[in-house]
């Protein structure tokens, strides 16, 4: 949802909550953020300055006494971050203080250990490297002849369509496409990059933010996979892998999680059931929507508002 329509959501008995995943200085690529997965440092600020205006900032600890029955202030709003992006500490985290404002970090633990891209920021990162090339031939699983992309445009609706296929189809091995794409258009394997759309927190980093009051770090599993894809023993592993790192590292036993995609066929019971089993008590999904709380909520089904 775009950055402005996002105050109109804030209202009476209601919780908005936001996910983003990054906030950058600067934003000049062709390809690269087209889905403005990171906004910029400028209009984060002023988004926060907006929100706090109009209504309350709370926390995701404040999410579990809501659904026990406290009172939940009016126009409360909740700030989330996926993924683990340094510049969540580097950009966002001053304003965040700067306004006294809460802020909940899903972390993927191994893109933390080995600052890694996520298979998705792999490919766009080639596209991009690629982009003064007058035509691109790529070969994807689901088309049977290789894909022909000449203009800016086709080569966004490929890096758009991608993102439908893979994210719910469980045959597709996400790592897998990444590798053959950046090998077909040329580069060798890049699965870690510096740039302020790949830096990953180091666990320092991780401490930092730990370290503020302000901020609660939970868990968004090991490897980033779609969580409802997976076996029992890959999900205990994901979830378990992930919590044990965050309290080996960080020293904090989390009750915190979010749903890597968390479209509604990224989790179900037996993923529910597995987080409750490691001490989980609020999950949230990538589901679009703001949470009633007159009504009871389900702590692992609630909606949140994608800032873009
Ligand atoms: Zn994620």
């Amino acid at each position: 949802m775009k950055l402005d329509d996002c105050k109109r959501l804030l209202s009476k008995n209601s919780v908005c909550i936001f996910l983003l995943h990054g906030v950058v200085k600067g934003s000049d690529y062709v390809f690269r953020n087209f889905n403005r997965k990171h906004i910029l440092e400028s209009e984060f600020n002023f988004f926060i300055e907006s929100l706090c205006e109009l209504g309350t900032p709370v926390s995701t600890d404040n999410l579990i006494e809501f659904s026990n029955g406290r009172r939940v202030p009016d126009g409360a709003f909740v700030i989330t971050f996926d993924d683990g992006f340094e510049n969540n500490l580097s950009v966002a985290a001053p304003i965040l203080k700067k306004h006294n404002v809460p802020a909940t970090f899903y972390l993927t633990t191994n893109f933390i250990s080995n600052n890694l891209m996520s298979w998705v920021d792999r490919i766009d990162w080639a596209i991009e490297e690629s982009a003064k090339r007058p035509t691109l031939e790529v070969d994807v699983p689901w088309h049977t002849k290789p894909l022909v992309l000449q203009s800016e445009i086709s080569r966004l609706s490929f890096l758009n369509e991608i993102r439908n296929v893979v994210k719910h189809d469980m045959s597709i091995n996400q790592h897998e496409l990444a590798d053959s794409i950046q090998e077909q258009l040329g580069f060798e394997n890049t699965k870690s990059n510096h740039s302020e759309l790949d830096a990953k927190l180091t666990w320092e980093g991780v401490r930092c933010l730990a370290d503020c009051e302000l901020f609660t770090i939970g868990g968004h599993t090991h490897n980033h996979p779609i969580m409802s894809f997976l076996s029992e023993a890959q999900l205990n592993f994901e979830i378990h892998h992930c919590l044990e790192l965050l309290r080996a590292k960080v020293g904090i036993q989390t009750t915190h999680f979010a749903y890597p995609e968390g479209l509604s066929h990224c989790y179900n019971n037996q993923v529910i059931s597995c987080l409750k089993e490691h001490r989980i008590k609020c999950c949230p999904t990538a589901e679009h929507g703001v949470n009633d709380f007159s009504i009871e909520r389900d702590l692992f089904k609630l909606k949140r508002v994608f800032v873009e």
